[in-house]
């Protein structure tokens, strides 16, 4: 027995140097997380009780025993306290560490102390202490009194809520910091249950284990702090940041796999869940469509440039602005990436809407006037430097004015639309077609010589002609004459054709109309189809 006190004063010594070797690491820590000083203050009130509990075996009579438990009574009752304060900064509850509360929370504890050192004179914390008389070296016991009660349940109190906090906050916290939380759960819990343990007289010769069980709940902390950087900063304040972020984050590791996504990039990103940790990030691209999986694929990961994709999201198409950056650790080298989803959806289909309002005519949906104009102004210019031919040809519907009469304008406006479409479907792809004006449109055809388009012209007008449009209040029958002119010296300017090709228009009206006529060098022909 008297060998196993040594041993136990040793390891119980050793516990006391640790926890003044944590203290004073945490305590020259440079560090932004504010329960530092609470850990401090745990670790030192820590250091106190177990040298005072050292001391204490070692004594050798009950008034030196008496005296060193006193004095483990100057730090032990602050160690639950400074501990639940220290982790209600650690989960982000610090807005409820007041002033206020703080010092509530070490009234009793400083009331345990004064209870102690003065306990000879009323013996409300021990009713008696007395030494064991079947030991081979002397050990202590205790008649609890009613105090002692009190210090007991607030100090259980205490650790009880830590534990409880840190349980709280498991699902709020990331993966990444569970291993942390467990590892200061499991630190707050050994002391609770050893306690527990020796006041039910379960530990080994009655011995309180609590002193030995600290040194192993101070090389947890150490655990936690080193391989975590618990004392960096509080992870609860960066793991809000990133979960409450309106924008995707995915984090990948050097070989581009899957190591972190917060809330807002599942949202974003179908199948992404825990099971996606791992896995390469290509993976998680592979449904949401070819630009997507382009943005993976094109380049490597240190060479991805901004770009915004077109996103398949179940039935939907989104659009997400995708930004990558490198994660360095401290010492540098190049950990992975961050790659960042911003959902701009909602600016891509306005701007579709305006570039849509501002060049599309939206009776016809084929262009405007204005769009029609700056794009056959391109193929003129480029016609000119090709020397290939380009041709224009202007359309007007043949007593459009009674068609509105008769039918009415909603039956006028169906009628522009049945004209667009037998027009179109005469068209090559290359080719312009614009709404000139209320019942006229203007067509440019590259690489097509005057007979060329003068044959289109007349294919479209029969068509047009034959093509008799059915609705509910009758049958409307449409033709439409036509001025046809082709560029034909590198000067002429779009003004200049569109006018020449309206004189042409403008005899096929006169003429009788439901016809084509051509201009060339200022002369006007009728077209006669071979
Ligand atoms: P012409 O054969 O000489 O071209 O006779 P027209 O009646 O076609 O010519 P006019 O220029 O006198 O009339 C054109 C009419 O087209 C007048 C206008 O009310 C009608 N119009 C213009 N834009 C629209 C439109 O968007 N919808 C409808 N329903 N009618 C339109
Ligand atoms: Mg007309
Ligand atoms: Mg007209």
């Amino acid at each position: 027995m008297g060998s196993v006190i040594s041993n136990y004063i040793v390891i119980v010594s050793i516990s006391g140097v640790l926890s003044v070797l944590l203290a004073l690491f945490a305590y020259y820590k440079k560090t932004d997380f504010l329960g530092i000083r609470a850990f401090v203050i745990s670790s030192c009130t820590s250091a106190v009780y177990t040298f005072g509990f050292a001391l204490e075996l070692s004594g050798e009579t009950l008034e030196e025993m008496n005296f060193w438990i006193k004095v483990e009574y100057l730090g032990m009752p602050f160690i639950a306290p400074a501990s639940l304060i220290m982790v209600m900064h650690f989960v982000g509850l610090e807005s409820l560490i007041k002033k206020g509360m703080r010092a509530a929370l070490y009234i009793i504890p400083f009331i345990t102390t004064l209870m102690v050192w003065t306990n000879d004179y009323h013996h409300l914390f021990y009713k008696s202490i007395y030494l064991r008389d079947n030991t081979p070296s002397p050990l202590v016991d205790v008649v609890m009194g009613p105090w002692y009660i009190v210090h007991g349940s607030f100090t259980f109190g205490c650790l009880l809520a830590a534990i409880c906090f840190m349980l709280w906050q498991w699902n709020r916290m990331k993966r990444v910091y569970r291993r942390q939380i467990v590892t200061i759960l499991i630190g707050l819990s050994l002391p609770t249950l050893g306690s527990f343990l020796y006041l039910m007289g379960l530990t080994p010769y009655g011995m309180d284990p609590v002193p030995i069980i600290m040194s192993i709940t101070s090389t947890l902390y150490i655990w936690a702090i080193l391989s975590r950087g618990m004392l960096t900063a509080a992870p609860i304040a960066r793991e809000n940041l990133f979960e409450s972020m309106r924008d995707g984050v995915l984090v990948t590791d050097r070989s581009d796999m899957l190591v972190d996504y917060n809330r807002a990039a599942a949202d974003m990103i179908e199948g992404l869940n825990s099971s996606a940790i791992g896995k390469p990030l290509a993976q998680l691209f592979l449904n949401a469509g070819k630009d997507a999986l382009s943005y993976v694929m094109d380049a490597e990961p240190l060479l991805r440039e901004e770009r915004e994709v077109a996103w398949n999201k179940g039935d939907d198409i989104c659009y997400y602005q995708i930004r990558s950056s490198p994660v360095q650790k401290q010492e540098g080298y190049l950990a992975g990436q961050m790659i960042m989803l911003i959902d701009v959806t909602e600016r891509i289909l306005l701007q579709d809407k305006l570039r849509q309002l501002a060049t599309m005519d939206s009776l016809t949906g084929i262009y405007n006037r204005t769009y029609f104009l700056e794009l056959s102004r391109g193929l003129l210019v480029q016609a000119a430097s090709d020397r290939s031919s380009l041709s224009i040809i202007l359309l007007d519907v043949d007593f459009f004015k009674s068609i509105n009469d008769r039918f009415g304008h909603q039956y006028g406006d169906q009628a522009l639309q049945h004209i667009v479409q037998v027009c179109s479907r005469h068209l090559r792809e290359g080719d312009l077609f614009g709404r000139y004006g209320g019942e006229e449109f203007v067509i440019c055809l590259p690489d097509t010589s005057l007979k060329q388009a003068a044959q289109l012209c007349e294919t479209i007008r029969a068509d047009i002609e034959q093509s008799v449009l059915y609705t509910l209040i009758g049958s409307i029958n449409v033709t439409a004459s036509f001025g046809v002119v082709e560029a034909l010296s590198p000067e002429a300017t779009l003004e200049e054709l569109l006018s020449e090709a309206d004189h042409a228009l403008y005899s096929s009206k006169r003429n009788g109309r439901n016809a084509v006529h051509l201009s060339q060098r200022s002369e006007i022909t009728l077209f006669m189809p071979i």
